[in-house]
């Protein structure tokens, strides 16, 4: 038997760094080193789903649901230095210079024609990053409008791209994704479901492209989560509190830790977690030529049906995380193993006991409605 690759090594078995080997070096105040993500214990489920959410942005994004103090908005920032480096558009209409190679000079907005006419670049070389919505953001700041202080100082009006337009081709992390307000909720639903939006101000208009990997966190006990926008991930992972009793010391042994000298920690990972980039960058890179075989897109098929889900995001979730996984595993094809391995993170997003009882009602409705139907036309 093959073994494993070295991604799904370091992420499953996480070194065990004993802390105390750390230096006692005071660095200063430094808030720039997130807490590492291999020095996150247990929650190898959660780690999972956010890897594979990086290596395929087709899945469409994670939903963490846990209880406070569980490590999810840690989980999420430790991303930062694991993200890959991409092509992004320097445009807000998101125009690239393979848009121009496939559709011409009509494919790309008036600005970027000009742009390609004096042979400037439209696209430059960035790093992924992580923007996060605040919870107390306004619906001016999500979608954008007129830059306040333009207009003031320079007395001209000038549209400005909102959050939603700065996490085009990056992550948009939103924290207690529950407590959105409507019409925010609405914006990213919008913005989510077609890649782009547009603000409208007056005589104003203008067109952003927002096509984001979606990745929000909430804690159950404080509200629902409306079931748009719960379709919108593509993942969910629970997160629970560990039950292990050194895990849970070893935890607090390495928040200590992170409190004290996040440099220091961070240096004690670094190794690591350079190596862990290199994996995810390569199993991107690997991506595009995974296919899911046979048996395994037998297996995906019948877990869909068995588990009567309606939603077509069941299939695309299921498979992409699959061939993500497989991926992560530097193999070109995608198994029943990996099929396994990504279940319950794609479908149990899907499945809703209302859908079901909604399903029910409604063939008990139909059911009577065509007795109606068939009564009169005797
Ligand atoms: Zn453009």
């Amino acid at each position: 038997m093959r073994s494993r690759s070295k991604l799904l090594d370091i992420l499953l078995d996480s070194p065990a760094h004993q802390i105390k080997a750390m230096p006692a070096v005071d660095y200063g105040i430094d808030d720039a080193d997130p807490f590492p993500f291999l020095a996150i214990i247990g929650q190898e489920e959660m780690k999972l789903a956010l890897l594979l959410s990086v290596i395929n942005p087709r899945i469409g994004g994670v939903l963490l649901i846990g209880p406070r103090g569980t490590g999810k908005t840690t989980a999420v920032r430790a991303l930062t230095p694991l993200l890959p480096f991409v092509n992004r558009s320097l445009c807000v209409e998101g125009c690239t210079e393979a848009m121009l190679e496939e559709g011409g000079m009509d494919a790309i907005c008036q600005h970027c024609q000009q742009k390609a006419g004096y042979g400037e670049p439209l696209t430059a070389v960035d790093k992924i990053r992580i923007i996060e919505l605040p919870l107390n953001a306004r619906l001016e700041d999500v979608v954008g409008g007129i830059n306040e202080r333009i207009a003031t100082e320079q007395n001209r009006i000038r549209l400005e791209r909102g959050i939603l337009g700065h996490a085009d081709g990056r992550i948009l992390y939103i924290d207690e994704v529950n407590l959105l307000s409507a019409p925010i909720a609405d914006a990213i639903l919008d913005a989510a479901a077609q890649g782009h939006y547009t603000v409208r101000r007056g005589p104003l208009k203008q067109r952003y492209r927002a096509r984001f990997t979606l990745i929000g966190s909430l804690n159950p006990e404080e509200g629902r989560l409306r079931p748009q926008l719960m379709d919108r991930f593509g993942l969910r992972a629970v997160v629970r509190g560990l039950d292990d009793i050194d895990l849970r010391y070893r935890t607090y042994e390495m928040a200590m830790a992170y409190w004290q000298d996040p440099t220091a920690l961070s240096a004690l990972y670094a190794e690591e977690m350079e190596v862990l980039a290199i994996e995810i960058e390569n199993a991107r890179e690997l991506l595009p030529r995974v296919v899911v075989e046979d048996d395994g897109r037998s297996l995906a098929l019948s877990l869909i049906k068995k588990m009567g889900i309606a939603s077509a995001r069941a299939e695309i979730t299921l498979f992409e995380a699959a061939r993500a996984h497989a991926a992560a595993d530097m193999r070109t094809e995608a198994t029943t193993d990996d099929v396994q391995a990504v279940a319950l993170l794609a479908l149990r997003q899907r499945t809703s006991s209302s859908i079901t009882q909604f399903l029910a009602d409604q063939d008990a409705e139909d059911e009577g409605i065509t007795a109606v139907i068939q009564r009169e036309n005797r």
